[in-house]
């Protein structure tokens, strides 16, 4: 059997002595939606930070198809296929979708990290445009968005712009997507057609999706597995009828509203 896309072996991570991370382990396969839920404060978010590299490792191991990528930075994890979704930010809500894709294309300028650093405007993509338009317009094209790719970013309304950056996270061809809190702000029924999407585009592409999500219906409509953290640790993992029916997911719900 092939190795997982993504396996985690016992994450620990301590912020002045406070475990927020404390021995997690799991996998994801190709083309499978793991949703990790749990409270504020379970270290959801730190457990996403340590897979990009944004955050060292106290301990445990990051392996990627096999491979241990542990104290890997972000752009070489981002090299050797770990997305994450993050915000188009000011400086490029006023560039229009096909620019903002086209730079996620260029080679070099794709992490999100450069990203954010970047002092690309648009006129100096110009160059670029012939080379890396038809590929901007494909990955459009798979997120619904092809009608809008010459809208300003800044103008589109907030389910669009989700896409628009689910486009340019999938630009590199990422093995491994993450996306910590995808929908928050969206409206529920926009929620829905954003994860239906992922989806669809995880089986067509194999790419493992490992996301974090406090709409439950999301979470138990969409995922193929739910794993369940509380205070830095896994209380449960399975599939969502197994994960509805535990008792202490229950507990751990209802303590925390
Ligand atoms: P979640 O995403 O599940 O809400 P987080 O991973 O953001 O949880 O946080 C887990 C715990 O670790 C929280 O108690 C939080 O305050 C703490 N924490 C997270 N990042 C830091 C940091 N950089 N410095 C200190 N404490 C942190
Ligand atoms: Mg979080």
């Amino acid at each position: 059997m092939s190795a997982p896309v993504l396996a985690v072996e016992n994450l620990q991570k301590s912020f002045a002595g406070f475990r927020a991370v404390d021995g997690v382990s799991f996998t994801v396969g190709s083309g499978e939606m793991v949703a990790l839920i749990g409270p504020n404060g379970a270290g959801k978010t730190t457990v996403f930070n340590m897979i990009n590299g944004q955050t060292p490792l106290d301990g445990g191991r990051v392996l990627l198809d096999g491979r241990d990528v542990t104290g890997a930075g972000p752009r070489a994890l981002w090299q050797a296929g770990v997305a994450r979704t993050f915000q188009i930010t000011a400086t490029f809500a006023s560039m229009t979708v096909a620019e903002n894709v086209t730079v996620a294309l260029l080679p070099g300028t794709g992490s999100p990290a450069s990203l954010r650093s970047s002092s690309l405007s648009s006129s100096s993509l110009a160059p670029a445009v012939p080379a890396h338009r038809e590929a901007a317009m494909a990955l459009l094209a798979e997120v619904g968005m092809k009608g809008g790719a010459e809208r300003i970013c800044g103008t589109l309304a907030y389910g669009d712009l989700k896409r628009v950056e689910l486009a340019m996270a999938l630009a590199n061809r990422p093995r491994l997507l993450l996306m910590d809190e995808p929908t928050a702000g969206m409206a529920p029924g926009e929620r829905g057609e954003l994860i239906t999407l992922v989806s669809r585009l995880a089986r067509e592409r194999g790419t493992a999706v490992l996301f974090t999500e406090h709409d439950m219906d999301i979470v138990f409509g969409h995922a193929g597995r739910i794993l369940v953290m509380n205070r830095g640790q896994l209380i449960a993992a399975g599939a969502p009828a197994d994960v509805r029916a535990n008792p202490i997911v229950r507990d751990v719900y209802l303590g925390h509203g």
